[in-house]
C-alpha cells in the first residue's frame, strides 16, 4: 500500500535526515515508527503526504508514485494527525471536522465554506464517535482541551474516509490515560476502513501496545523492523542509548523484494 524505495533525504543545510530507507505498509497496518528525536521520523512521514521532497527515491501508494502531478489526487485519500493539533482555534469545532473535506473541494467552495447537509451530518457523525457531544459543535476549537483538540483532529482527518492516516507524535503533549484513549480512537477508526496508519511515538509502552509493527529509527536509518515482541529492552536500549547498532544491518530486516533490493 504505502511503498518507500530508497528514500534519502539531505536538507539545504547539510542534514542527513533519512539514509536509503526502503519499507513496504500493507493495506491496514498499524506501523509505529520509534525512534529518538532528531531519528527522521517526521521526514518520513511528511514524505508521504508531499510536505517534504525527498532528495533522492519514491513514495508510491497503491503503486501510484507521488510526484507533483499525482499529488492533488492522492492527498484526498491521505490523512494527518498533527502533535499540535493543528485547528484553527478561533473557529468552531464544527467548521474544523468540515475543512477535513477541503483536499476534495474547489477552492471556491473552500472559500464560500458551504458545505451539504450529508456533509455536516457526517461531521456529526465522527464528532459523536470521537467521543465529543453535538454541545461540542459550536464551540470555538481553541477554547477545549488538549484531548479534546486531538478528538477535532481526528474526526478531520477520517471526513474523507483516508486509505493511508500519518500521525506524527499525536499524543506527545497528552497524559497517558488520554493518550491511550486517543491511540485507541485511531486505531478502531482505521480499522473500521482498513486504513493504514504510520504512527510516530516516543512511548515504548504504548508502540508496543499500539502497533502491529514497530519500525525503529535512529539517525535516519531504519535500525529494527519487527513486532512488538520482537522489540527486546535489549533493542530498545540500542535505539535510545546505544551505539551498537550503528553500521549495522537491521536487528530484523523487513523482507525487500529482488527488484528494489537491487535498486538500492
Ligand atoms: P524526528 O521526527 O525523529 O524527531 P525529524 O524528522 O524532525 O526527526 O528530523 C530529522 C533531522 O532533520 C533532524 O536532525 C532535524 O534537525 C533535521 N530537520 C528537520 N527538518 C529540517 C529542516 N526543515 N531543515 C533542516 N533540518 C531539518
Amino acid at each position: 500500500m504505502i511503498r518507500f524505495d530508497c528514500i534519502s533525504k539531505v536538507w539545504p543545510d547539510g542534514t542527513q535526515a533519512l539514509r536509503d530507507i526502503s519499507l513496504h505498509v500493507p493495506r491496514g497496518q498499524f506501523c509505529v515508527i520509534l525512534g529518538p528525536s532528531g531519528a527522521g521520523k517526521s521526514t518520513l512521514l511528511r514524505a508521504v503526504n508531499g510536505l517534504m521532497q525527498p532528495s533522492s527515491g519514491t513514495v508510491s501508494i497503491d503503486g501510484v508514485a507521488l510526484t507533483t502531478a499525482s499529488e492533488r489526487a492522492l492527498r484526498k485519500r491521505i490523512a494527518m494527525i498533527h502533535q499540535h493539533f493543528n485547528l484553527t482555534n478561533r473557529m468552531t469545532v464544527a467548521a474544523n471536522v468540515l475543512a477535513g473535506l477541503l483536499p476534495a473541494v474547489t477552492t471556491l467552495r473552500a472559500l464560500s465554506g458551504w458545505f451539504s447537509p450529508e456533509q455536516r451530518a457526517r461531521a456529526c457523525r465522527l464528532l459523536d464517535q470521537v467521543g465529543l457531544s453535538p454541545a461540542h459543535l459550536q464551540r470555538r476549537a481553541g477554547d477545549l482541551s488538549g484531548g479534546q483538540q486531538q478528538r477535532v483532529g481526528i474526526a478531520r482527518a477520517f471526513m474523507l474516509d483516508p486509505e493511508v492516516v500519518l500521525a506524527d507524535e499525536p499524543v506527545a503533549s497528552l497524559d497517558p490515560k488520554i493518550s491511550r484513549d486517543i491511540l485507541s480512537l485511531i486505531r478502531d477508526a482505521a480499522r473500521e476502513r482498513n486504513a493504514s496508519v504510520l504512527c510516530s511515538l516516543h512511548q515504548i509502552d504504548l508502540a508496543r501496545e499500539f502497533g502491529d509493527r514497530i519500525i525503529g529509527m535512529r539517525d535516519g536509518k531504519v535500525v529494527f523492523d519487527g513486532t512488538p515482541a520482537e522489540l527486546s529492552d535489549q533493542r530498545v536500549e540500542a535505539l535510545y542509548q546505544g551505539a551498537q547498532w550503528e553500521d549495522q544491518e537491521p536487528a530484523n530486516p523487513a523482507p525487500m523484494p529482488d527488484q528494489l533490493a537491487a535498486a538500492c
